[in-house]
């Protein structure tokens, strides 16, 4: 796979619309990349940290990755929003049924199998829609395709709880992980919202980038660069001693100066800018595009 381009786990997310792979490559790749992230260790050092930081604290996981890494770590699924979809499953390629989504380990076997056995991947061993017999793709956000409705049950949880903390005032602090501005807007962009338009809401961003950028109209706002995940245990280290409210005081001395000093900035640049509201951006997210995808073919 490396002979042809594909060093990390972010290259691979686009193989099967690799244009210089036949069908049959292409398949074959994405089955050997598949079953190495599968054998891939979670990293446990993070995961208790942040277990041990969550503690008995109420939360809601949105995750923009679609590895299904929360769920494999043991985090409540109904505490779960995957918005990105997931490596897990494969869906229809023309989203002939909003329901026509399957695991995808069934392919994966098949496809290594005959690999091994035959050197060959041939089509009988491709993955194939049960509703219309059609070809598959990933049940990830790759384009207007994607099938949500897996999803559809975490996103409205999600809603009902940001709304509950709304209405009843509850301090929400919003930490996100490994949010580089580059790579991850659509991930981002939310949690600004939820941020801009709760007023006891707080945003902690922690970015493998050198200086992590938040927006200048968040009033309680801080990024913190981290250079890999490796370090994150040990920034979160400061909640084992505390019951988990050493991050939060921590977090909120921090928050406190960046808000202080971007108050400066925006009188000085008389910045004028209206919040959107988070629900119809989260909404945004789970809407029908099974239903666009089926009208535009009528
Ligand atoms: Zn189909």
């Amino acid at each position: 796979m490396c002979d042809w381009g594909y060093k990390t786990a972010v290259d691979c997310s686009e193989i099967l619309s690799d244009g210089k792979l036949s069908i049959y490559e292409r398949w074959a790749f994405w089955a050997e990349h598949t079953e190495k992230m599968n054998e891939i260790p979670m990293d446990e050092d993070t995961l208790d940290a942040l277990a041990v930081a969550v503690g008995e604290k109420d939360y809601f996981v949105y995750s923009f990755t679609a590895e299904s890494f929360f769920h494999k770590a043991g985090f409540d699924s109904r505490r779960i929003y995957s918005a990105a979809g997931s490596w897990e499953f494969l869906q229809c390629a023309k989203a002939c049924s909003s329901s026509s989504v399957f695991p995808s380990s069934e392919a994966v076997h098949e496809i290594l199998s005959n690999l091994r056995e035959y050197s060959v991947v041939t089509n009988d061993c491709l993955p194939k829609c049960s509703h219309c017999g059609g070809d598959c793709i990933p049940n990830v956000r790759l384009n207007d395709k994607f099938c949500h409705e897996r999803y559809s049950e975490g996103l409205s949880n999600l809603i009902s709880w940001l709304e509950e903390i709304a209405a009843s005032k509850t301090r929400l602090v919003i930490v996100e992980l490994d949010s580089a501005f580059k790579a991850n807007r659509l991930s981002a962009f939310p949690m600004e919202s939820i941020a801009a338009d709760l007023a006891s809401c707080a945003l902690v961003r922690f970015s493998n980038e050198r200086y992590p950028w938040v927006p200048a109209v968040l009033s309680k706002a801080v990024g913190l660069p981290t250079k890999s995940f490796h370090e994150l245990p040990e920034l979160l280290a400061h909640a084992e001693s505390a019951d988990g409210q050493m991050l939060s005081v921590a977090a909120e001395k921090e928050v406190e100066q960046a808000a202080e000093s971007r108050k400066l900035q925006r009188q000085e640049r008389d910045l004028s800018v209206e919040p959107i509201h988070w629900r119809r951006i989260l909404q945004h997210l789970g809407e029908d595009l099974f239903n666009c995808a089926y009208e535009r073919s009528m």
